[in-house]
């Protein structure tokens, strides 16, 4: 069902590309593309308004609209924004490189004066070449070999610049954009699409989050230690019932305490919600998520969400009943795989769970498991071995088939490195497994 949301999201973007490219068609005078000249600039102005069109889908998508993260998820979602991001660079640069050489063309000057002379005369064109020169910022810190020298707080911060890019394209879009600046109606239309994507920006990242922080007083109760460098947090709230979260989701988190309450970090629940009681528990991976074993009970949390699709839902129907589940974890990722072990129906066999460790001091929460395995009589397989041992992966697909014999007829909760999780997804699939039926939650978009 997933895939078939994120094909439908896909698509509809697809979908978005031809009113836009009917603004360009009814404001072109048939005849008129006659010459090399109109040819450059009518690309041009295509390339502008897609250019445009995208960044607003790329605020979309950020928009964290619940009905899109909870069915679609924000790891496609991400994943979306990332590739649509590269093209709308592209598209932003052609724009500029294809008005400027059109218009040098027509006015037989060469192209380095016109651009002078565009930006100096046309306040607009000088507003729209910072905007271009934020994109390619922005371009440039995303792209992956300079992200990974990056702190995730700058990358995210520099991001933010985007923002002031629209800002500043759009002025310059109604002031010389053909497409505008002689249409009331395209201009309208446009800044409808601007203001319902503000909307749901300002409605789902501030408003609902605010809201729903306020209401449900949410604080932690309790620091525990689970083992090296785990840390469980317990935190208490009002009617935490009403948010309707479920295993397997994440929140992100804002700790109202000195160094933590300027930034928000996603953790998965690693318990199943209880109306005045949610758990999260954290790897300490960076500066904030190591800092949170030294928060003191008390502190306040503001949060955003539930969001995620990695739950219940995914599972599909076998026969007159539910398919069987095997679910694999690996490191931090056993947190929304411990809530779901806890909640998803079945007994005995129908529910295995195999997890993953280098250590078996790192197989955190394992005494909750195994508590929960001879409660309800499920399957719990520790499989612990160092990370790199060729021809001894404890999740090759001849292994996997040996715990789990029906493999091939389960649906499959993944959760663990990217690494693992990507070479347990091919040998999920060596052994039989339709990717369909592979679900995973990535721990990074
Ligand atoms: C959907 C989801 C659920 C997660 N659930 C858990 C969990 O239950 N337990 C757990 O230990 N970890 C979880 N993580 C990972 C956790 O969010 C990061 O380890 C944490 O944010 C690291 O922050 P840092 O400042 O300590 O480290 P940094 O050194 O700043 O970051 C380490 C890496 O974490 C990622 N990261 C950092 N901040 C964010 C952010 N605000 N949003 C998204 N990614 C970020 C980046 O990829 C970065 O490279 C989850 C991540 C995601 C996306």
């Amino acid at each position: 069902m997933r895939l078939l949301w994120s094909r439908a999201l896909l698509a509809t973007i697809c979908a978005g590309v031809l009113p836009v490219l009917f603004l360009w068609w009814q404001n072109t005078i048939p005849g008129s593309l006659d010459n090399a000249a109109a040819c450059l600039t009518a690309a041009g102005r295509i390339t502008g308004l897609l250019a445009a069109y995208l960044l607003l889908v790329l605020v979309a998508l950020m928009a964290r609209v619940p009905w899109l993260e909870n069915r679609v998820g924000s790891d496609v979602t991400a994943r979306y924004h990332r590739a649509l991001g590269e093209y709308t660079v592209v598209l932003a640069c052609a724009h500029a490189a294809l008005i400027i050489a059109g218009y040098a063309w027509q006015t037989g000057t060469n192209p380095v004066a016109e651009t002078v002379d565009v930006v100096v005369d046309y306040t607009d064109v000088w507003l729209s070449a910072v905007a271009l020169g934020l994109l390619l910022l922005v371009g440039t810190v995303s792209a992956r070999a300079v992200r990974r020298r990056l702190s995730y707080e700058s990358w995210y911060h520099v991001h933010l610049l985007v923002y002031l890019a629209i800002g500043l394209a759009f002025s310059h879009e109604f002031a010389v954009g053909t497409d505008f600046s002689t249409s009331p109606r395209n201009r309208l239309l446009w800044s409808g699409a601007h203001a319902v994507v503000a909307a749901a920006l300002l409605l789902f990242r501030v408003a609902v989050p605010l809201r729903r922080s306020l209401r449900h007083g949410v604080r932690i109760t309790e620091v525990v230690a689970e083992g090296p460098g785990v840390v469980s947090l317990y935190l208490a709230g009002r009617d935490l019932d009403l948010l309707g979260a479920e295993a397997g989701q994440f929140l992100r988190w804002r700790f109202l305490a000195p160094g933590h309450w300027w930034q928000s970090h996603p953790y998965s629940l690693s318990e199943a919600p209880g109306p005045d009681r949610l758990r999260i528990t954290v790897k300490d991976l960076g500066d904030s998520s190591s800092s949170l074993a030294r928060l003191p009970p008390g502190t306040r949390v503001w949060f955003e969400g539930p969001y995620g699709a990695f739950t219940a839902r995914r599972r599909g129907r076998h026969g007159s009943g539910t398919r069987p589940v095997l679910l694999i974890a690996g490191g931090a990722g056993i947190t929304p795989i411990r809530a779901l072990y806890e909640t998803l129906p079945g007994r005995g066999a129908d529910l295995v769970l195999l997890y993953r460790g280098s250590r078996h001091e790192d197989l955190v929460l394992y005494p909750e498991l195994a508590a929960i395995a001879a409660h309800r009589g499920l399957g719990l397989y520790p499989l612990v071995g160092p990370r790199r041992s060729p021809g001894q992966d404890p999740l090759r697909a001849e292994n996997l088939r040996r715990i789990v014999p029906d493999l091939a007829q389960r649906e499959v909760y993944l959760c663990g490195p990217a690494g693992m999780a990507r070479s347990a997804r091919q040998e999920l699939h060596r052994a039989g497994v339709p990717r369909r039926r592979i679900h995973t939650e990535a721990f990074e978009f």
